[in-house]
């Protein structure tokens, strides 16, 4: 383990602080000849985000060196938008090479959560979604992930309880530092945030699926399922061409045999695509036959991206969907929308940066 090339990297290969794990970071100030105890001293450091010059109990020498060795880097706010109407923030975030991603910090009943983006743009292609128009760039490693709770949570002063892996990205397209991430974020030196409530959303990737029930972290699987028919689900979501309808349904049925966890479904209603009350019957079918009846559905209002044309549907729709669900024993809720005066759904800023920096270019 004292072997460097063992330690986690950042995309521009340097040894990365923040993305080690208790164990990892020990055996690296081991293998720099200083005490153990120091490794914990300066995890605890990190995951507060205090920069290496605040880290009073920490002798500056210890500091420098490790500052030689490795890095520690956390996200840089580029631009943050708080609701008036709820206090939902929204941020831009800079990582160090100049790509950006989103989060949103959100304020429940029961407590803050953050949606956190796990790559920078994303190549599976959702017809309605914002944050594939410019396909992937890369993924996003463990440090970049935490770095948006850390950095949320600092500059707001408030605990963070919840998280939602619902911004740009494909988790389980990057699935080695997702659960990187979902490690540190729960250790308890550090943010401590409970797995039990942390979600990962995925678009279907049944293979990444059923690997996550094995690793035996009980956090939520939210999958987005949009459509009933392979036919229609294709269209709106080319993964389905690779794992069709049964196929993700087996591993979500799987996903609640393995972990006890009941999985929540992600339905964006579309006007004239997939919002009629005889799909919302086809929908509690489906689910009741290929996963079963321990099931969630959030109904999420299509948050309009002007490059795809599609437009959402009417808050009558909606609830009429939601009634049919629930009359035919499948609970659903209509997502409430937060920050709506903020747009603060995800891949829209990214997007619009992106734009705005091709047209200053000549
Ligand atoms: N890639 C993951 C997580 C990111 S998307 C996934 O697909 O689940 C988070 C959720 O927002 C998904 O359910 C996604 O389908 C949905 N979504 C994407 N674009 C949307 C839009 N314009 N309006 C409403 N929901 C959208």
């Amino acid at each position: 383990m004292s072997d460097v090339l063992s330690f986690p990297k950042t995309p521009e290969g340097a040894v990365d602080l923040l993305s080690m794990t208790p164990s990892e970071l020990e055996a690296f100030v081991l293998s720099l000849g200083e005490p153990r105890y120091r490794a914990e001293q300066l995890f605890i450091w990190m995951h507060r985000g205090t920069e290496f010059s605040e880290m009073n109990n920490l002798p500056k020498a210890f500091r420098e060196k490790i500052a030689a060795a490795a890095e520690y880097r956390l996200p840089k706010i580029e631009q943050k938008f708080v609701s008036a109407k709820d206090g939902t923030i929204k941020y831009l975030f800079a990582l160090p090479d100049g790509e950006c991603v989103e989060s949103v910090f959100m304020r429940y009943e029961h407590g803050n959560t953050i949606c956190v983006s796990s790559q920078a743009g994303c190549r599976m292609g959702c017809r309605f979604c914002a944050s594939t128009l410019t396909g992937r760039v890369r993924n996003l490693c463990a440090s970049e992930i935490l770095g948006q709770v850390i950095v949320a949570s600092r500059d707001t002063g408030e605990r963070i309880g919840g998280v939602v892996m619902m911004g740009i990205g494909e988790p389980l397209d990057n699935y080695d530092n997702a659960v990187r991430f979902l490690h540190l974020v729960s250790e308890e030196k550090g943010l401590g945030i409970g797995l039990r409530h942390i979600s990962v959303s995925s678009c279907g990737l049944a293979d990444g699926i059923r690997r996550l029930a094995g690793e035996n972290l009980p956090v939520t699987l939210s999958l987005s399922l949009h459509a009933t028919t392979d036919e229609k689900r294709s269209a709106l979501m080319p993964v389905n061409k690779r794992y069709p309808l049964r196929e993700v349904l087996g591993a979500c049925r799987y996903y609640f045999e393995k972990t006890g966890r009941r999985v929540s479904f992600e339905y964006t209603l579309i006007a004239g695509q997939n919002d009629t009350k005889e799909e919302a019957e086809a929908l509690a079918k489906l689910l009741r036959r290929e996963v079963g009846s321990v099931v969630h559905v959030n109904l999420i209002m299509l948050n309009e991206v002007k490059e795809t044309g599609l437009k959402t549907t009417s808050r009558q729709s909606a609830e009429q969907f939601r009634d049919t669900l629930t009359r035919l024993g499948v609970t659903a809720t209509i997502r409430r929308r937060l920050g709506s005066d903020i747009d603060a759904s995800c891949g829209q800023l990214r997007l619009r940066r992106l734009e705005a920096a091709e047209q200053r270019e000549p």
